[in-house]
């Protein structure tokens, strides 16, 4: 790139390549078919990447939690296997450093029941960041797409984030019924992200944020992850890089330059800009970005999440 970037400046805030890994019953992320492998992460400017371990609502508790430990050690599998192209994100120094930062968060809650211990020993296993669920209800809160009552958090959902904060763990609200939004941020003061959500003034789609929320989140000194999903960019039709650069305008406009960033959701999305074909097309993706937004891209690419998780995550 003909800029003053640094070489790896994008922070993409969420991806599901490890689930899909477990679902291809693949241990080998050197080359895959899917939107992230080893080799085109490695050749693209991303020096952070948030892989997710989401485990589908639909499992249940208990296979849930098993699911959640089988991707937890495919995870430190393939960073160990890969350790001098990938470094664990877990520390407030961790955030700068050689190779692709990996950042582990958990999609979606529901495995804790009603033991929340599990989330220490979730931080103690390197993760750094969760959505306390996905799109439906549990015993912590209310997803987006929960049909009877959009309500709000548990008082065990409160007791999690909570936790969630004391330990150093980023507070994801991406994929939370409206309701429960407002809770999280009546329940804890620090910076919060929506890793993977769009705006829904330019998409009115449930998993997108209406202007109060993203204001709110802006005021906050929060960040949301532009998510690359066709469905949450347009109602309908093929998409491409020009959809993400509205989104990204509209809501540098309503919560400010210091809080818009990328959360792709590579590999746990069906359609996607026409012209950025998975990791590969990062880099062409920043250089729109760059001749965009001028002096605001370093933050869109990564500073501004870089920011946020010095702010939260433990010191080093
Ligand atoms: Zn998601």
């Amino acid at each position: 790139m003909s800029s003053t970037l640094s070489k790896r400046p994008i922070v993409d805030a969420h991806c599901d390549t490890w689930l899909r890994l477990l679902e291809h019953d693949s241990r080998d992320f050197t080359k895959t078919d899917g939107h992230i492998d080893l080799e085109r992460l490695i050749a693209s400017p991303v020096g952070i990447q948030v892989f997710a371990l989401f485990t589908p609502p639909k499992w249940g508790e208990e296979r849930g939690l098993r699911q959640l430990m089988r991707l937890l050690n495919l995870a430190k599998e393939l960073m160990a296997r890969h350790r001098s192209d990938l470094r664990p994100v877990l520390t407030q120094g961790d955030v700068d450093g050689p190779g692709v930062g990996v950042l582990l968060s958990v999609e979606g809650l529901d495995v804790v029941s009603e033991d929340l211990d599990l989330l220490d020993l979730f931080f103690h296993l390197g993760v750094r960041s969760a959505m306390l669920t996905w799109n439906g209800r549990n015993r912590l809160a209310d997803g987006a797409l929960t049909q009877e009552s959009g309500g709000g958090l548990s008082r065990l959902g409160r007791q999690a984030i909570r936790r969630m904060a004391e330990l150093g763990m980023v507070v994801d609200v991406s994929h939370l019924a409206e309701r429960a939004f407002w809770d999280v941020l009546d329940e804890i003061d620090g910076p919060l992200m929506a890793s993977h959500s769009n705006a829904r003034a330019l998409c009115d789609h449930p998993r997108n944020l209406t202007d109060r929320q993203l204001t709110a989140l802006g005021e906050r000194r929060g960040v949301i992850g532009i998510n690359f999903y066709s469905r949450f960019l347009v109602p309908d039709g093929e998409t491409s890089s020009e959809d993400l650069l509205r989104h990204m305008a509209h809501v540098l406009d309503v919560a400010g330059p210091h809080s818009v960033g990328l959360g792709s959701d590579w590999d746990g999305i069906e359609s996607w800009p026409v012209d950025v074909p998975g990791v590969a097309g990062m880099a062409a993706l920043a250089e729109k970005i760059e001749a965009r937004f001028g002096t605001s891209a370093a933050g869109i690419l990564g500073d501004n999440f870089r920011r946020l998780f010095r702010a939260v995550l433990p010191p080093s």
